[in-house]
């Protein structure tokens, strides 16, 4: 059994920190709202009265925030008052300067630390099936390994401080590319008559052929468990995909990195994201094509 701290017990954390409990883990939990340390308590977490207060006595502390900020604002808080030699994970999604500044933090204060962001959502999450990628030194990564497992489909160690991070945002942004893709294909088929079950049967045993399309198909009927069948009920919400392209951009803007699809996936997003569609799948872009009108 290890010690465990958790902070940041949102839509993710919660379910995170629910199966480090029934693995048998001691989870401490600290969040700012009141319903959602509510809720870690009744998965078993015990609640402590600050983010000092939760990582006073841990192992390893687990942070699962909104952004570069928060996670640097609570490290900045926390890391004096940690256990030395505790390990630091963070697994929120974040950019790589705060996710290197992050680390910095941590071994300042004599402290091993992970950068672990995944992919999976909430699903992957609630399941125990996320996929963590992992930047971080060889032996940060061996001590992070079985403290992941319980809540882990599949764990990758990407390299050095930053790597996970730079691996998520690389992930998505072909996966925000790749929906744009499908969605195109399946509107420029509807235009010339062709069924969605056809253009289905044919892209996705050929060259076609992606996750945005066989997993995750925009249009409703050829893959029934894909939000296009549920109204485009998230899933992954709109406005998390406009995050992730953001932070990609901002990571080749500061590398000089060329990457234009990437540009314009993540224009298109801010204006599906604006007229209203932040809260649903970022599949239903197909919807905002369909209804674009073509430049000539
Ligand atoms: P969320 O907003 O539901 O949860 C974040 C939690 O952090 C909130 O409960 C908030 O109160 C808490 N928090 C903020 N500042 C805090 C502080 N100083 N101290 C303690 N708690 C604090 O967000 P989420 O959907 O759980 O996402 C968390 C992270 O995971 C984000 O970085 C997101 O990009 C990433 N992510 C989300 C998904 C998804 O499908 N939701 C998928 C992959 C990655």
């Amino acid at each position: 059994m290890t010690t465990i701290a958790f902070i940041g017990l949102g839509h993710m954390g919660n379910p995170m920190a629910a199966n480090l409990v029934k693995a048998g883990h001691k989870v401490l939990g600290y969040d700012l709202i009141t319903e959602n340390l509510t809720a870690a308590e009744g998965n078993g977490v015990t609640i402590a009265a600050s983010a000092q207060a939760a990582v006073a006595d841990a192992d390893v502390v687990i942070t699962m925030l909104p952004a570069g900020k928060h996670v640097l604002s609570v490290y900045e808080a926390i890391a004096r008052g940690a256990k030395h030699g505790a390990l630091f994970i963070d697994s929120s999604t974040i950019d790589v300067d705060s996710a290197r500044k992050a680390h910095a933090i941590a071994k300042d204060h004599g402290l091993l630390s992970i950068d672990a962001p995944v992919s999976g959502g909430i699903g992957g999450a609630a399941a125990g099936t996320l996929t963590f990628m992992v930047g971080g030194s060889d032996e940060a990564f061996a001590k992070a390994e079985p403290v992941l497992k319980p809540m882990a489909g599949r764990i990758v160690h990407c390299g050095e401080a930053g790597n996970g991070q730079a691996a998520k945002i690389c992930n998505n942004m072909i996966l925000g590319i790749s929906m744009i893709g499908v969605g195109e294909a399946f509107t420029l088929a509807e235009k010339l008559g062709l069924s969605h079950k056809a253009l289905f049967d044919v892209a996705s045993t050929s060259s076609g052929q992606c996750w945005s399309l066989t997993t995750y198909c925009p249009v409703p009927g050829p893959v029934p468990t894909s939000p296009a069948n549920n109204g485009y009920k998230p899933g992954f919400a709109a406005a998390l995909m406009l995050k992730d392209l953001k932070l990609s951009q901002e990571a080749a803007l500061s590398v000089g990195a060329a990457t234009p699809l990437g540009a314009h996936a993540e224009a298109l997003y801010a204006q599906y994201g604006a007229a209203g569609n932040e809260g649903s799948d970022f599949s239903g872009i197909i919807n905002f094509l369909r209804d674009a009108k073509r430049e000539a």
